[in-house]
């Protein structure tokens, strides 16, 4: 399919297949439990190698305790590294934590700031982590390339770029970009839920009939649904049947 599709037929499809996914994933948003940009900056820095559920269960008392980026720059090591433990690699993320507010502070008046060119100076924070605060923080529109997100735009031929900036611009490329932020969201919960790693469930996909890929996982309904995961498996089952019964799968 996408060997001879043209530049205007792939944005076409990948425009159709964003769509296709914001019905599917009509609760796809951001994990990390935040009420302001700081708290999203901290979790996310908590986030590197650790789920996003875990994060969430540490960070109401840690919340509490630094309110403000000074809290964390006037922290006490031994304590903060005693509430972020259970995330991993507490060391490390401490010393970010307490780097993070200490910049905040000498730098941005307290404050997280709002470009990307200005996030990525801060400890613990890289280009996608930016993404992420711009874009659920700032409602400034930002595509976040994970794991999830790299495997499946590669899969569905969006983009033969393996770089994750590369990958950004190419998708920037392609889909308008006041949706890039709930995209993003949409792929990774698409690439959790349905089109996994290993098995993906091919035949309980309703990208199928757009995705280059069809087939890398069972394509038997049943067999397929058993592979959905998540909160949504009965709702997710049920789109893909509609789905096949109208393409006459
Ligand atoms: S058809 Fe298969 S490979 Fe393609 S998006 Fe769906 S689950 Fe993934």
């Amino acid at each position: 399919m996408a060997a001879e599709e043209t530049e205007l037929g792939r944005k076409r499809r990948a425009r159709r297949m964003a769509r296709l996914l914001a019905e599917t994933h009509p609760d796809a948003h951001c994990e990390l439990d935040h009420r302001n940009p700081l708290e999203l900056a901290v979790a996310t820095i908590l986030s590197a190698q650790c789920t996003d559920q875990r994060v969430n269960e540490v960070t109401p008392k840690l919340f509490a305790r630094y309110p403000t980026a000074a809290d964390y720059a006037g922290a006490d090591r031994a304590e903060l590294e005693e509430l972020i433990r259970p995330t991993g690699f507490f060391r490390n993320k401490a010393d970010s934590l307490i780097r993070l507010g200490q910049l905040l502070v000498e730098r941005f008046d307290g404050e997280v700031p709002r470009t990307l060119d200005e996030l990525v100076t801060l400890p613990g924070i890289g280009r996608k982590t930016a993404n992420v605060i711009l874009g659920n923080a700032y409602d400034v529109p930002g595509i976040t390339v994970d794991t999830h997100f790299s495997r499946l735009v590669q899969r569905w031929r969006w983009t033969t770029e393996t770089d994750p900036v590369k990958i950004e611009h190419a998708v920037g490329a392609l889909i308008e970009r006041r949706d890039w932020t709930m995209l993003s969201h949409r792929v990774i919960f698409h690439g959790r839920r349905v089109c996994h790693a290993r098995k993906p469930a091919c035949g309980a996909c309703v990208l199928a009939g757009d995705c280059p890929s069809y087939g890398i996982g069972p394509t038997e309904f049943e067999t397929a649904a058993k592979l959905l995961k998540g909160p949504r498996v009965a709702e997710l089952t049920e789109q893909a049947r509609r789905y096949r019964e109208a393409k006459g799968r």
